[in-house]
């Protein structure tokens, strides 16, 4: 089984006396169904989750069709390790965060994110409502691995309660953050995927006064519409719905919906990097602070924001590093007005410190419907930057590394998160993937040509 040869792999790591997670990636644990992911293994991870947490906790899923054999097997292990679980049925993953948040210990959510449809996983959420950190889910894995698990005698086996019509809560709170009926007469055209989104999105926007029209609006773990990645490839028919319809924009989740995306009044794709500026230009206008993002995100974000005199402080990649720093800084006495990713995961900290794609879709509805503009004239007023992608397969990444580091020794470089190097109109990162066995490599200018040199440069050195 592939748990087991990830502990194998585990206990033969060298080179790094530095514990890492081999079981869970950079958001949960996902494997395909009756491989790497099954009943089994889910059950282990509740044992373990259980006897760290010792209270009450909640779990969802979203609409995989091996979600309830695993949500199953979660409650399972939970409920045997001595916690009481409550079932908040299909839903989003920020909604499950939120209601964490306000109410239980912590949580987990059986979900593949945007993954297609055979895979399935698990987040693990803490009792504040942000995904579990490296320093804690190390120590997990330990306990799942360890299989040393003391279960609840039979007067302390836990017991389970159905609280899903506490989806309703979540929808309100999001609603409670603008103005009523501030989207009044704006059309506006939900694609949840076929995932939990379709009892959240729709219902938000049309409480904000937009009139909806939904497509792939039925939970279906067979994705019978398009698959849970929330491509420009897959967004067809939201596309044309958009035009049909006269909508002001068309907004798409992923399979969980902690992300959403955007098509613009003609029905054209529109960037998440672009996308991500214009909400972080509206936070900063409405309210001048900080905006955190990783280190692999356009440079959008830090010009748009520096035009209302806000910083932008640089992360790891990954949600949880955006999360986390944003949470620290304001308990530092920061103002942290908006995080997120250049994959349409943002961070409203007036909410809560997780990607909410509810909360992004009805933003930029107030957005929009609070401009006298299109959502496509207001795109134009985002500069444009051209940034490139690679993948590089490598047995030696930490040789590549070193070649990299020496070159560029006398640039600007940052290791925040692999390697960051800066030119005065370009910038350069090299990471290694925290999935799979390649290096990424992205390269950005606001020139498309010097982006494809800097792209350049950087091979010739690998
Ligand atoms: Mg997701």
């Amino acid at each position: 089984m592939q748990q087991e040869n990830k502990q194998t792999e585990m206990m033969t790591m060298k080179n790094d006396n530095k514990p890492k997670k081999v079981l869970f990636g950079t958001n949960g644990v996902r494997g395909i169904i009756g491989e790497g992911m099954n009943p089994e293994l889910v059950m282990k991870i509740g044992l373990a989750l259980g006897s760290m947490i010792q209270g009450r906790v909640a779990i969802g899923r979203d609409t995989r069709t091996s979600g309830e054999a695993l949500a199953a097997a979660m409650r399972s292990g939970l409920l045997a390790s001595g916690c009481d679980v409550i079932d908040l049925g299909i839903l989003p993953t920020p909604a499950l965060q939120y209601l964490v948040r306000e109410h239980y210990d912590g949580g987990a959510m059986i979900t593949a994110s945007h993954n297609p449809p055979d895979y399935n996983g698990v987040k693990v959420i803490e009792g504040d409502g942000t995904e579990m950190d490296d320093t804690r889910t190390i120590a997990l894995e330990s306990l799942i691995f360890s299989e040393d698990i003391t279960m609840a005698d039979w007067k302390n086996v836990g017991k389970l309660t159905d609280e899903s019509d506490r989806i309703e809560e979540y929808i309100r709170a999001i609603i409670s953050h603008f103005p009523t009926d501030c989207c009044r007469n704006m059309i506006v055209v939900v694609d949840p995927g076929s995932g939990p989104a379709a009892a959240t999105t729709p219902e938000i926007l049309r409480r904000m006064g937009c009139t909806v029209h939904t497509i792939n609006g039925r939970f279906d773990g067979t994705f019978p519409g398009r698959l849970p990645e929330p491509s420009p490839e897959g967004l067809s028919l939201l596309s044309e719905t958009v035009i049909a319809t006269g909508a002001a924009f068309g907004v798409a989740h992923d399979g969980d919906a902690d992300r959403a995306v955007f098509v613009d009044e003609t029905g054209s794709f529109m960037n998440e990097n672009l996308t991500f500026a214009m909400l972080a230009r509206a936070a900063c206008a409405t309210h001048p602070g900080m905006v955190v993002t990783p280190v692999s995100t356009s440079d959008v974000i830090r010009e748009v924001a520096a035009g209302y005199g806000c910083p932008t402080i640089y992360t790891p990649v990954g949600s949880i590093s955006v999360a986390r720093t944003m949470l620290s800084l304001i308990q530092k006495g920061e103002t942290v007005v908006f995080g997120g990713e250049g994959n349409g995961g943002q961070i409203f900290p007036n909410h809560q410190f997780c990607r909410d794609g509810g909360m992004t879709a009805a933003a930029m509805a107030e957005l929009v419907a609070g401009s006298a503009q299109s959502i496509s004239s207001l795109a134009d007023e985002i500069p444009s930057y051209t940034m490139i992608k690679e993948k590089i397969y490598s047995d030696d990444p930490e040789g590549l590394f070193l070649k990299v580091r020496r070159a560029c020794q006398s640039l600007e470089i940052d290791e925040t998160d692999g390697i960051h190097i800066r030119w005065g109109d370009a910038w350069a990162l090299i990471r290694p993937s925290g999935t799979e066995p390649f290096i990424r490599l992205y390269a950005e200018s606001r020139d498309p040509k010097r982006a494809e040199e800097v792209k350049d440069y950087i091979l010739s050195l690998l």
